[in-house]
C-alpha cells in the first residue's frame, strides 16, 4: 500500500506558515489523522505534523512504540521547559540531513486529544524532543532555523545538491529509529 500523502519538503510554503488552531474535532479530522499515521509509518517516522501533509492546522500524530502507541495531540502548547539536551535530529521535510540540536530536556505540554479531552503531561528526552520538533512545524519552523548562519548556508548548499542529485544523502545515524519526522 502506498502512503496516502506525499510529505511536503523544504521549499513548500505550507511548511513556513503558522498553522491555524483546530476548532472542531470531526470525522474529517479523525480520517486525516489515520491517513497521517499510514504516511508516517511508511516513511518511516515516529512523528508527523499536519503541515507536512499540506494541512495548515495545529495538530500532529506520533508513535514512539512502532505501532503500539498511536497518539494525536491537537492545539499543543509547551507550558514550561527545563534543562538542555543535545540530539541528532532529522526531518522528512528536510530529507537526507541531520543536525545536532540543543533543546530543553524536559517539558510540560498541554493540548487536546482526539476525543476532545484536555491533556497535560510531562515529557522527557526523546518524547520531549519529538513534541518540540512537531510543534515547530505548526509554527512554520524547520530544523534549519535552529542552526547558526554558517551551518544554515552549508545546509542550504547541501539541500540544493541533494535536490539536483549531485550528492548522496548522509548515512543514517546509528539510532535511526529515533529520527524525527
Ligand atoms: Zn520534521
Amino acid at each position: 500500500m502506498s502512503a496516502p500523502y506525499a510529505i511536503r519538503i523544504v521549499g513548500d510554503p505550507v511548511l513556513r506558515k503558522r498553522a491555524e488552531e483546530v476548532t472542531d474535532i470531526d470525522a474529517e479530522l479523525v480520517a486525516l489523522t489515520e491517513d497521517m499515521f499510514a504516511t508516517m509509518y511508511e516513511a518511516p517516522g515516529i512523528g508527523l505534523a499536519a503541515p507536512q501533509v499540506g494541512v495548515a492546522r495545529r495538530f500532529f500524530v506520533f508513535d514512539l512504540e512502532a505501532g503500539l502507541g498511536q497518539q494525536v495531540l491537537i492545539n499543543p502548547v509547551i507550558v514550561e521547559g527545563e534543562g538542555e539536551w543535545e540530539f541528532s535530529e532529522g526531518c522528512l521535510s528536510v530529507p537526507g540531513l541531520h543536525f545536532d540540536i540543543v533543546r530543553p530536556k524536559t517539558i510540560l505540554v498541554r493540548g487536546i486529544d482526539l476525543d476532545g479531552n484536555d491533556v497535560e503531561f510531562e515529557a522527557d528526552e526523546l518524547l520531549a524532543r519529538l513534541v518540540q520538533h512537531e510543534l515547530d512545524h505548526l509554527d512554520g519552523v524547520l530544523l534549519l532555523d535552529h542552526l547558526d548562519d554558517d551551518e544554515r548556508r552549508e545546509a542550504r548548499r547541501t539541500i540544493r545538491k541533494l535536490q539536483m542529485g549531485l550528492q548522496e544523502p548522509e548515512p543514517e545515524p546509528k539510532k535511526s529509529f529515533f529520527r524525527f519526522r
